[in-house]
């Protein structure tokens, strides 16, 4: 062993110099001989919002568990008995010190939102007025509700909620409470950019004005950066063990994060930083034309949602974004696309005058294309295992391109043997990318890959659908909330606006200065850029960079 170690080296290597300084101390918990170890655990301040930055695996759960008082650590000595006073003289001197004496006390008290929201309706029998009335502790759901836009389904059943309204909904009943602390892991997945920036400001707001200490673990790098006072970085292997760093700035964090290295820590996490451009990528100058579709309307009937989509091009090979809020046609868009829905009129369509026959005739979605869709909410839990699922879409399954295209990115190998039903969100989400990629098609459409998945994942998953779009001669659309991922995947961008649940306008794709300048406008958020990366950072409104950028109409590229 390299000597520091007592047992079995965590790194399974022993030329390792500077190990990191966390690993020299014991743990905080250990569940077993050879099992999971989680090093470290996050330091929650009143008045601060505290966040988590790290993979799925890697103790986030366990070290939550131990500040809610609900799992006693035993400092790694898991074959004796620890006690709340051994473990308090474990963090004398530490920022934990008063916390865990409270804890110890039974002192804490803790509201926590789920990382799953899809299954709040296994558990709770009622609708949406009956759950959130037993959570209103402080008297702020009226607030809440509004705020949240909660308001058009309070009497709906739990059980007929959508994802980004269980979301919603499962946000407020948290924030209802009357906590010291208040833990919310992952409040992004399947909220749009509005829903989200609504979100992170509930919560700094009861941090701020409340004095309350929130502790957030978030994969949405903006938002994370928008919410976060400070910012502990979980790293390790996943289901072995895992280290949650001393509290950093939430911007060296996060720029830390993506370089790939931790500074105080001296650890690299990632072969390859994650980058992003400053200018807008150029457009492709000879890419051939997948498609032409002409103006459309739908209307979901008298009085219901209406959309208008304006004539456009998708071309051969391109990544092409799709964003708007919630509730604005995109899905209907999609399913006008794939023939699942009929056009009420479909306008001069532009080949008409080359080919003499129209790709889209009203009553006729069908534009001759092969679409393979996955939908936002991945509903696959039938009694079949990953590899018997996933070898009946495609006979590559296996061969050596598949498995360095498909399963290697989307780290499919550890879970090929588990059963559908049994995987949890992050893992279905990468069954059903490389489900919809594997299929072979003209076009790839992918709502919401990015649900449920890690950083690391949105990133391995961004590439893995990149580089199959240009060696597949593939054309993808992607439909996300998460401006990282559309900025490092897209090509173009298509730009919904309206009003959500009313009426939906779909522009046609557009370069992605103009499609980001068209989508941040009507959000009225600006990015400025991180000095030192480059990174988009969501500015302050009103402040000086937000209402010059407004004015000079560059809300997301450095002009
Ligand atoms: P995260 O929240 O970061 O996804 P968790 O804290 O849930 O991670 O889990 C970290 C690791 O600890 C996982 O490998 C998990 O299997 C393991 N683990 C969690 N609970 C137990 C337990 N009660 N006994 C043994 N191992 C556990
Ligand atoms: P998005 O994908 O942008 O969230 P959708 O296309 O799913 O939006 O939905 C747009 C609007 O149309 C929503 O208000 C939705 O409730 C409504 N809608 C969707 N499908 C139907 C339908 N079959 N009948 C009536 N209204 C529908």
């Amino acid at each position: 062993t390299c000597g520091i170690c007592v047992e079995k080296c965590p790194f399974d290597a022993i030329e390792i110099i500077n190990l990191p300084k966390e690993l020299q101390n014991d743990p905080a918990h250990r569940y077993g001989e050879n099992a999971f170890s989680l090093y470290g655990l996050p330091a929650p301040q009143d008045g601060q919002v505290t966040g988590i930055l790290g993979p799925n695996g890697i103790g986030k759960t366990t070290a939550i568990r131990i500040l809610a008082g609900e799992l006693e650590p035993n400092l790694g000595r898991h074959d004796e008995d620890v006690d709340w006073d051994d473990i308090l003289e474990a963090y004398r001197g530490t920022e934990l010190q008063d916390y865990i004496a409270a804890v110890r006390d039974g002192d804490v008290t803790v509201a926590r939102k789920p990382q799953y929201v899809d299954q709040i309706p296994n558990t709770f029998d009622g609708n949406t007025r009956e759950l959130l009335e037993q959570t209103n502790e402080r008297g702020a759901l009226d607030e809440l509700v509004e705020r949240l836009s909660i308001g058009p389904v309070m009497d709906q059943s739990i059980d007929d909620l959508s994802g980004g309204e269980l979301q919603r909904v499962a946000i407020a009943a948290t924030l209802a409470r009357d906590t010291d602390f208040y833990f919310l892991d992952e409040i992004t997945p399947y909220l749009d950019i509005g829903q989200r920036v609504t979100a992170a400001r509930l919560i700094r707001d009861l941090a701020e004005k409340e004095d309350r200490s929130m502790l957030v673990i978030e994969h949405d790098l903006a938002i994370l950066d928008l919410l976060a006072d400070t910012l502990h970085v979980a790293y390790g292997e996943p289901g072995a063990y895992g280290v949650i760093t001393a509290p950093k700035s939430v911007r060296n964090g996060i720029n830390e994060y993506l370089s790939g290295y931790l500074d105080n820590e001296n650890m690299r996490i990632r072969p390859d930083p994650i980058e992003f451009e400053e200018h807008a990528p150029r457009a492709a100058s000879h890419t051939e034309t997948l498609v032409e579709y002409p103006d459309i309307t739908k209307s979901y009937g008298e009085g219901e949602f209406s959309l208008e989509v304006e004539g456009g091009t998708i071309r051969q090979n391109e990544v092409l974004g799709i964003v708007g809020p919630n509730g604005i046609g995109k899905s209907t868009f999609a399913k006008l696309l794939t023939g699942n829905l009929e056009p009420d009129t479909v306008g001069q369509d532009p080949t008409e005058t080359s080919s003499g026959q129209s790709p889209l005739d009203a009553g006729d979605a069908d534009l001759d294309l092969d679409i393979s869709y996955k939908p936002q909410y991945v509903t696959i839990d039938q009694h079949m295992r990953v590899d018997a699922f996933l070898s009946s879409i495609t006979d590559q399954f296996g061969s050596s391109y598949w498995n360095t295209e498909i399963a290697q990115p989307l780290q499919l190998e550890r879970i090929m043997e588990q059963n559908l039903a049994d995987l949890s969100g992050g893992e279905r989400q990468r069954v059903a990318i490389a489900a919809c990629l594997s299929d072979s098609a003209d076009l790839y459409l992918l709502d919401e890959p990015s649900a449920h998945l890690d950083v690391e994942q949105r990133v391995q998953a961004t590439s893995a659908i990149r580089r199959y779009a240009e060696q597949q001669d593939a054309t993808v659309m992607v439909i996300d909330h998460d401006t990282y991922m559309i900025d490092l995947l897209a090509d173009r961008l298509m730009v919904f606006d309206g009003e959500p649940a009313e009426h939906g306008r779909a522009g046609a794709p557009q370069p992605m200065r103009d499609g980001m300048n068209d989508f941040l406008a009507n959000l009225e958020v600006t990015f400025r850029r991180d000095e030192r990366t480059s990174r988009p950072r969501i500015n302050k409104p009103d402040s000086q960079l937000d209402k010059q950028q407004k004015t000079d109409g560059e809300y997301y590229y450095a002009p």
